[in-house]
Order: structure tokens, then C-alpha cells, then sequence
């Protein structure tokens, strides 16, 4: 199964805004989001790096809840994850926008870009077509394509849900998340594919929009997601 997007964002934008939860109010309207590594402050009317958040009126607005620009039916090895659920499919979304900027990233109209096409689904929509594409091996939904981290508040809500329902819960990510975010997903995701985007600095600078000392840190401290459960 293959969908592409049908709406162009023909639904009005406020259907797709919700607030942050990770964020905190400072003097003079200025938020500063507490998502990811970046810890953005914000003026009003000013975008996050991953320009996916936006100060609107003294409130961390999250400007695409449920937005998606891909939705397909993968075989789980295209994650890629070789011993998870082997010969299997999973249900993938990608919504817009990304926390870093890779020269290399293969899929930049999508994770660099936010006026692309998106449809707006509901989690109980993505869970219900999990659910209905069992036959066909699909064990859950994977959280892909672009960067889910900056879709915190609709992956957390649909990993939940997908939970209740009895499906597994795939994240591909940068791994770009505070310890806090982490601390609500890890429960929720059954697999991590965390990527190592650079192993250098001079690489990895550009990748980490100059902000190379902070990124990673949650992960790095902790060894990774197996020393968390
Ligand atoms: S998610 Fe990261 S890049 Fe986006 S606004 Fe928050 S701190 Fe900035």
C-alpha cells in the first residue's frame, strides 16, 4: 500500500495546532521548547530550528499534530531492522520537518521543507489502518521519513494508542530528543533505529545546525535505549 498526500494542506492550519508539552514561558512573550537538544528560544511569531514549533502569542504552538506527507505499508527490514519481527510489514508515516541539517539527507523535500503536501489523519485512523492491514503482516506503525522527534506530541499519542490496540511501535530517528521526551517514548516504542548521522565534528557540525556539544547527550549518557528499560 502506497497513499500520497491528497490535501496540500487544504484544511485549515489551527486543525493541525496543538501546544507544545515540553516548553517553558520566559519574560517578555519569549518560549523557550525543551523538546530537543537545540532548546530554542523563541520570540513571538518566531520559528524553532526544526520550524515545526512557532511562538504564537507567549504559547509553544507544534504546527503540524497529525500532518502527514507519506504513509506506507514497509517491510520491516526497510527500517532497517533485521531482528525484529523478520519477513514482517509495518505500517510507516512521515510527517514534515527535521532538527538537523544533513547536506547528505535523502529525504530533504519532506524533513527541510514544510510547505510540502500533507493529509491530516487522526491516530485512531492510522491505528485502525494497522489494524486492518494485518493480513498482509503488518505488525504496527513506524514513526519515519522525516524526524518523528519533532512530532513528539502526535507520535506519543499514536504510539499510545497502537499500544492499547495490541501493535508494535517502530521510531526511526536522529535521536536528537531530551532526556524528558525520551523518558515518555521509551515505554511506548518497541524499536529504536537510532542514526549516527556523522562520526566526525566537522561532518556532524553542519548535520547539528552548530550546536554540536549538546546533540546526542541523552543517548550518550545513558548508552542507548537498552540501559533505559
Ligand atoms: S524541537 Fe528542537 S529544533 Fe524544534 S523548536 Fe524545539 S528545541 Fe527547537
Amino acid at each position: 500500500m502506497a497513499e500520497e498526500p491528497e490535501n496540500g494542506g487544504g484544511r485549515p492550519e489551527e486543525k493541525r495546532s496543538v501546544e507544545a508539552r515540553l516548553y517553558q514561558r520566559l519574560p517578555d512573550g519569549v518560549v523557550q521548547c525543551r523538546l530537543c537538544p537545540h532548546q530554542c528560544r523563541l520570540r513571538p511569531g518566531a520559528v524553532g530550528i526544526c520550524r515545526t514549533r512557532r511562538n504564537v502569542d507567549g504559547r509553544l504552538i507544534y504546527q503540524f499534530y497529525g500532518a502527514v506527507s507519506s504513509l506506507a505499508l514497509d517491510p520491516i527490514e526497510k527500517k532497517p531492522l533485521y531482528h525484529f519481527h523478520p519477513g514482517k510489514t509495518i505500517l510507516s508515516l512521515g510527517s514534515v520537518g527535521c532538527n538537523l541539517r544533513c547536506g547528505f539527507c535523502q529525504n530533504w523535500e519532506i524533513a527541510q521543507a514544510v510547505d510540502v503536501p500533507t493529509r491530516l489523519v487522526s491516530s485512531e485512523e492510522v491505528v485502525q489502518a494497522a489494524l486492518e492491514l494485518a493480513e498482509e503482516g503488518c505488525i504496527g506503525v513506524a514513526y519515519t521519513y522525516n524526524e518523528p522527534a519533532v512530532g513528539f506530541e502526535f507520535v506519543v499519542d499514536t504510539a499510545r494508542l497502537a499500544r492499547e490496540a495490541g501493535l508494535d511501535n517502530v521510531m526511526v530517528t536522529n535521536g536528537e530528543l531530551e532526556e524528558e521526551a525520551l523518558r515518555e517514548l521509551l515505554p511506548l516504542i518497541d524499536a529504536w533505529n537510532v542514526d549516527v548521522k556523522a562520526l566526525r565534528r566537522s561532518a556532524t557540525g553542519s548535520c547539528a545546525a552548530g550546536r554540536w556539544r549538546r546533540c546526542g547527550a541523552p543517548w550518550r549518557r545513558r548508552g542507548g535505549p537498552a540501559t533505559w528499560r
